[in-house]
Parts: C-alpha cells; structure tokens; sequence
C-alpha cells in the first residue's frame, strides 16, 4: 500500500509521543484521535496492507456509533459497506429470523486500508511490514522503547505512550513481560475465506449464521457482491475434516442451508484459540486495547463494536497519560475498560458456553424461535453505544 513518505518527520522522531501496535480497527481510528489532538503518533502494522482479516464482517449499532461520533461514515461507505437488515441463523433446518436496527457490512481488506488513510490523513505516521515488540519496562526512563522488525533489520523506537492494539496475534512484548494471556479451556479457533462466486439464496443485507454441533459459520455478502464467510470451530473437529473449508462445507451441511461450490477450495486463512483474557491491561506507559485485551467467540459479531469503544475510551486516559505519566492511569484504564467492555462481554461468553453445549444450544434455539420479542430485546442491548468516560474520572 502506498502512503505519503514521512521519512523525513520520522528520523528526526527519536521519541514519540505514542506508539500504537497493530491497524485493525482499534489502532487505526485511535491513532488518528490521537494525531488530531496533535500527539507525534506512530502506527506499526505487521502485514503488508492492504491484508485480509478472519472476520464476519459486520458492523453492529455500537461500532457505527464510533464511526458517527469521529467522523469516519465516509471511510466506511467509501469501502462499498452493504446496510444489514436481518439476521437468520439455521440449525438442522430449523431457521430463526431476527431483525437488525443497524448494521453495515464490508470486507476487512477494505474498511481497514480506509481507516488506515484517514489516520495517515490526519497526522500518523504509518509503517506497514513492521512487526513492534514491546521492550522491559525501564521506570527510570521517561519513555518506553519498541523494536521494530522489518525485512531491513530490528530499529530501536521509544514513545512516552505505547498502545498494543494487536489483535489476537503472537505476543508482542519481550520474555519477561508482566502480560499473560489465559484461554478459555474449550476455546474455538477462528477461520474464514472471500468468495467472488455464491448462490443466490445468500442475499445481500442478510446475516446468514449456520449452526452445527462443533462450530458455526457467518455468510454475509460486503463490497462487490463478494461473500464473506468466517466460522468458529472447535480444532478437533478442524482436524478431523483435515481442513478449515472442509469443517466450514461440513457445518453448513448439518445447519441445512444451501451447499456453495467451492466453498473447501477458497483461500482459508485461521486464528489462534479465541476466547482468551489478557492481564494485566496496562503496564509502564503500556496499554492494551481491542482483542489484545481480551476476546470471546464471535457469535453476536460485537468484537469490532467492543474494540472500538475501548479504543475510544483510551483515548482520554492517554492524552493524560503522554502530558505527564501517573502509574495510577493503569488501574484507571483496568476499571475504564471493566466498565466499557468487561461487562458485555459477559452476555457473550454465556451464549459461547451455551453453543459449546449441543442439547443446550438446540433448547435456546427453541425458546428463541418462539420469543422473538426476547431476542429482539437481547439484540437491541447488545447494539447500545457505550457512555463516554467522564473527564472527571481520569487520574491527574
Ligand atoms: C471468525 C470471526 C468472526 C468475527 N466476526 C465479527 C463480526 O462480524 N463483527 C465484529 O464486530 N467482530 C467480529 N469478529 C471480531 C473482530 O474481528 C475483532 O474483535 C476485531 O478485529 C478486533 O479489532 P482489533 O483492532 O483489536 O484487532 P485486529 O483487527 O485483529 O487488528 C490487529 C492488527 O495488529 C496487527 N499486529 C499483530 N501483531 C502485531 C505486531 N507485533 N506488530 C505490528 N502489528 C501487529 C495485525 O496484523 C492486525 O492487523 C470476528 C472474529 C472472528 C475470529
């Protein structure tokens, strides 16, 4: 991806004022928050962009609420987001029709190279086929230092703030990092593929959700036509069909809804374990946001919605935190964060821990067949956006 040079800004930068980690969606729209209140910010990406993203895809009412309230509608219509009326989730045959208030679809590949040019748009300084490590934290210093790995070799950076906004990856602190990430124990790994061809039966403004006894799988046309197809598997069954496409043709099979031809064949890409929880949140001029903080399966397709009001309500606490750095600023995002993110996600590990449950699952599928008032419901409190974060509540 080409972006205008800043050789110049960046050599004579030795620290900056913030370093944030990893352009997914919480990266990308904090770093330019923070370059638009003038902090010297850097953003580090480790694939070559524009890059695709295991991801069903789909923008819920509390992420758009993000978009809405820092003027990114235009980066997200600009990438051809398709608007999302219905959900309709199938299980051996059985379908389940749930309205959606707000929702846009679009393809990662697209969405996150325009949130990364609005960011360079305003002010960051953005290298892509960089991979940051975070180094030992030096209290003496009045920074913390990042190496950056790049074909090139490893360059030493320091900034009075760094963000780690990296998503479910590798770590990327050093080996006596306070940072340890728990896994829930029967924890479903992530797969997903873009189809240029599909049947027809996969309308576009429609959430398509296969539900089989060892994983489920999101459809949803974005951009162009395409489908984007993402799942949640558990490994066993994974390696049991030798394949993620292969799992991904067999749950669309149990669920009933229409085979796609060439679905096994597609360019499958995968993740780590998914449901994790990484403590503690904030370290030494280090914060962690989005799913680097924590993450739980995908089903209600909240991940983006959650990365991006965490990233939002960050943001005060490092504006805070790069004027004059106050250990204090830690417990404060610990709490932020519980109060944001923490308790939503409640919701979904309690459908995780259902879905990993078949007898169960099918008696939830019943009961939300026959209120669909109550789903209804369910879905409204999980769109809501979240309350800003009182100026009043950020440590001095
Ligand atoms: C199967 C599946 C379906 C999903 N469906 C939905 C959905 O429909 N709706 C929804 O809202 N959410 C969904 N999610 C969740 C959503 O994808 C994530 O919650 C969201 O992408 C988190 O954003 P983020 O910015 O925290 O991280 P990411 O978007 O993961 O971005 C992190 C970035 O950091 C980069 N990176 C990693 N390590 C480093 C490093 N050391 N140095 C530099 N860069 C680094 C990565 O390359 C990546 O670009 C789904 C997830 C899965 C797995």
């Amino acid at each position: 991806m080409k972006f205008p040079p800043d050789e110049n800004r960046e050599n004579h930068v030795s620290v900056w004022d913030v370093i944030v980690i990893g352009a997914g969606v919480a990266g990308s729209v904090l770093s330019r928050e923070l370059a638009r209140e003038g902090l010297r910010t850097l953003l580090v990406e480790s694939k070559p962009f524009p890059r695709p993203k295991v991801c069903g895809s789909c923008f819920n009412g509390l992420a758009l609420s993000v978009f809405e309230q820092t003027g990114l509608m235009h980066a997200v219509h600009a990438a051809g987001a398709v608007p999302l009326a219905r959900f309709e989730a199938m299980r051996r045959g059985r379908i389940l029709k749930v309205p959606i208030f707000e929702g846009l679809a679009v393809s990662r590949t697209a969405i996150d190279e325009n949130l990364a040019r609005a960011a360079v748009e305003s002010g960051v300084t953005f290298r892509d086929g960089t991979t940051a490590v975070v180094a030992s934290s030096r209290p003496e210093t009045s920074f913390r230092e990042v190496r950056l790995h790049t074909r090139e070799g490893v360059r030493t950076v320091a900034a009075k703030v760094v963000i780690v906004a990296a998503g479910l990856g590798r770590t990327c602190f050093e080996a006596d990092s306070v940072h340890r990430s728990r896994f829930a124990k029967h924890a479903r790994i992530g797969a997903g593929c873009i189809l240029a061809e599909a049947p027809a039966s996969f309308r576009p403004g429609v959430i398509h959700m296969a539900i089989g006894r060892s994983g489920y799988l999101g459809l949803v046309r974005v951009e162009h036509g395409l489908l984007n197809v993402a799942g949640a598997f558990a490994p066993d069954f994974v390696k049991l069909h030798g394949s993620p496409g292969a799992a991904a043709v067999e749950v669309l099979r149990e669920s009933g809804f229409a085979n796609i031809p060439g679905l096994a064949d597609g360019k499958w890409s995968g993740t780590p374990p998914l449901t994790r929880r990484t403590r503690p949140l904030a370290d030494d001029r280090v914060f962690l946001v989005g799913d680097a903080a924590g993450y739980v399966e995908p089903f209600t397709g909240e991940g983006m919605g959650w990365a991006l009001a965490s990233a939002m309500a960050l943001k005060p606490i490092v504006l805070r935190a790069a004027e004059c750095w106050n250990p204090q600023l830690s417990a404060q995002w610990e709490s932020t964060y519980e109060r944001i993110v923490g308790r939503r996600q409640g919701i979904c590990r309690i459908l995780a821990a259902i879905l990993n449950r078949p007898a169960l699952s099918s008696m939830v599928f019943r009961v939300a067949r026959v209120a669909p008032a109550l789903t209804t419901r369910i879905v409204r409190r999980i769109d809501a956006p979240s309350p800003p974060v009182p100026e009043s509540m950020i440590a001095t």
